[in-house]
């Protein structure tokens, strides 16, 4: 029954066990580099199939092959998953108690397991070392590898000292994997992990489902966030990424009382509410996580259906990370960024505020600075992110981002920034951008009296703008380094030397259309075309298999998505089989699955039939199978 070393080639493992019917670039060449017993290091995305360029050749090579991941809660997850596929997969962690350990490490002694996976601890102990010297070894897969690198955020002391082990088995072929692009972590991934003339595989890091757009943080954002939402998603799961543990609780409250269902989460809870809520995300396919940073490494639930950030990252690299979370079953997702003038000045204040040494605080000034250059431009952002990560994309427009999907407008904004700079200089550089809209388009609020600022020249010269294309006006000069915070947190406007020489050379100024722009742009999100176009009887069956796919679950403890993706649950609604060879045809149905759950959806389908008949107003489906 069980797929073991031997026989099985590649595609038929992948069709058989997984129950995909093609491989996805450069699966197919990975994996028969580590067939044929080589060395491979493979950079790629998250969300580009990783995992199958080992757990194939595992299936395919003689013995087990034991696979190196740093975190417990993903190794839960794919053994969990394997399990489901009928695949014979075991862990070693901290995890698991000393007797099923143990077990385990009988099964794997005796050659009745092809997967292990095993903490990076665990990995460097004599016992395991043991363990390793009784069982047939059919790779060593290193999964996460950047973590041997100091120069990156996740770097594990353990990781640097694998090589040393795998130099014991010189007969046994190492892969190792990674979603980070960096050259000078690869050469040191291959040179700690002694890596021996790997063949490299370096993906696009392009996510071409992942749809990106910057909003106008304008007004009440929960309510926005939550809206966009409710057209965009509803139903479905998300991360909403804030910038402090008090405003994830915040904006999780707003979105739960405007009808959505949310937590938050956040370095700062308790661990087993943490613990309970990161399940809860695993678990349910409808809930909204607002977090911080803290939430993210151990994530790899794959129908996160959007990200959205309430607070700017701080690098691109932060942003793509964090944005990669959304879409990793390749459907469509969308990353999305609420970005304003307050923001804008908080991270510049704090910034320069901090104590760091001058050429750490340069470089995280350039940092943010590429970020800001991207949420500024007017240009294809898909196209920003990858030149970032040194990628020349083949096309300007990609068609799945704002601007190329709604362009701006980039107008003369010369005579806006002066007019503007001169209110803020008049004033004295002493007020925020809400005093200074004021003064700008005439407003003669009580504060405006109080200074006496309705006589000053730069009083109601500022009608071409509403308040809030002021304040974007305001942010792309703050981008652009003409304006900046003051230095005491109060957030008033000062204008820097750069300002002054604006000014005084009379330097032009291109501005992207403020406000209007925006407002665009919601509404073509709102006119989007849903991602998984199912008809009104279709769309039932979908959610009749959905609740089914939840009772499932729950039954086996393991998330949904282990059971079925969505997209697997798509295909069956659109193609609703009647018989299990049928089924066994719809992409995510291994014959395992097949086996242990293809009677209750066929009979699920089935009953949808028969109900569903009688209404006359829809046109039936054909049914493809039929
Ligand atoms: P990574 O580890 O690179 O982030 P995973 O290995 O978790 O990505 O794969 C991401 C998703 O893509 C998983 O849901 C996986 O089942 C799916 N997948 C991988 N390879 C294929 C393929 N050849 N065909 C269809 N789906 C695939
Ligand atoms: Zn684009």
């Amino acid at each position: 029954m069980t797929p073991s070393g031997g026989g099985d080639g590649p595609g038929r493992v992948l069709r058989e066990v997984f129950g995909y019917d093609r491989f996805r670039e450069p699966q197919a060449e990975v994996i028969q580099n580590v067939v044929a017993g080589r060395d491979t290091l493979v950079l790629m995305p998250t969300g580009g199939g990783k995992s199958l360029c080992y757990q194939i050749p595992a299936l395919v090579r003689n013995g087990a092959a034991v696979v190196v991941s740093p975190l417990l809660s993903l190794m839960k997850n794919q053994v969990d998953a394997l399990h489901q596929n009928g695949v014979r997969a075991g862990r070693f962690d901290s995890g698991s108690s000393f007797a099923e350990n143990k077990k385990t490490g009988s099964r794997f002694a005796r050659g009745e397991l092809d997967i292990v996976y095993v903490s990076p601890e665990r990995a460097l102990t004599d016992g395991f070392e043991r363990l390793l010297g009784d069982a047939n070894i059919a790779l060593f897969a290193i999964d996460e590898a950047h973590c041997v690198s100091h120069w990156g955020h996740d770097f594990r002391p353990e990781y640097a000292q694998l090589g040393e082990l795998f130099e014991k088995f010189p007969g046994v072929p190492r892969i190792a994997l990674t979603a980070t692009a960096d050259a000078l972590i690869r050469d040191e991934i291959v040179e700690k992990l002694r890596l021996r003339e790997p063949e490299i595989f370096v993906s696009s890091f392009n996510r071409p489902n992942i749809r990106y757009a910057v909003h106008e943080k304008e007004g009440d954002s929960s309510r926005r966030l939550a809206d966009f939402i409710k057209q965009n998603h509803p139903g479905q799961c998300g991360i909403v990424y804030c910038r402090t543990r008090a405003d994830t609780e915040s904006v999780a409250a707003r979105l739960e009382g405007l009808g959505l269902s949310a937590v938050a989460y956040h370095a700062g809870l308790e661990s087993e509410l943490r613990a309970e809520r990161q399940k809860r995300f695993q678990d349910e396919d409808d809930l909204i996580v607002a977090a911080t940073v803290a939430f993210g490494m151990g994530i790899d639930k794959p129908n996160v259906r959007f990200v959205a950030h309430l607070s700017l990252p701080k690098s691109m690299e932060e942003y793509y990370q964090e944005t990669g979370r959304a879409g990793r079953d390749g459907e469509a997702a969308d990353a999305v960024l609420f970005y304003g003038l307050a923001d804008l000045g908080k991270n510049l204040y704090m910034l320069e505020q901090s104590e760091a040494a001058a050429d750490i605080k340069q470089r995280r000034r350039d940092r943010l600075n590429t970020l800001l250059g991207f949420a500024e431009t007017v240009t294809c952002r898909r196209r920003a992110i990858l030149e970032y990560f040194g990628e020349t994309p083949q096309a300007d427009n990609c068609g799945n981002c704002d601007n190329c999907l709604n362009p701006p407008k980039v107008i003369d904004g010369t005579v806006a920034v002066q007019k503007l700079l001169s209110c803020v200089h008049r004033t004295g550089e002493r007020f925020g951008m809400g005093h200074i809209a004021d003064v700008l388009t005439g407003k003669s609020t009580p504060k405006v009296k109080k200074f006496g600022h309705q006589n000053l020249p730069t009083f109601n010269i500022g009608d071409e703008f509403s308040a809030p294309e002021w304040r974007a006006c305001a942010r792309q000069a703050m981008v652009a380094g003409l304006l900046a915070p003051d230095n005491k947190g109060y957030g008033s406007l000062v204008i820097t030397s750069r300002g002054r020489r604006f000014l005084r050379d009379r330097e032009s100024f291109q501005l992207r259309r403020p406000s209007a722009v925006a407002r665009r742009r919601t509404e073509s999100s709102a006119a989007r075309a849903p991602q998984i176009e199912l008809g009104e009887a279709d769309a039932a069956l979908f959610e009749a298999l959905r609740a089914l796919r939840r009772d499932i679950a729950t039954r086996e403890g393991v998330p949904a998505y282990i059971i079925f993706h969505d997209r697997t649950l798509t295909a069956l609604s659109i193609a609703k089989p009647s018989t299990a060879d049928a089924m066994g045809l719809i992409p995510g149905v291994g014959a395992n699955k097949l086996k242990k759950y293809g009677e209750e959806f066929l009979g699920a389908i089935r009953r949808h039939a028969e109900g569903a008949a009688p209404t006359a107003d829809a046109t039936p489906d054909a049914t493809p199978d039929a």
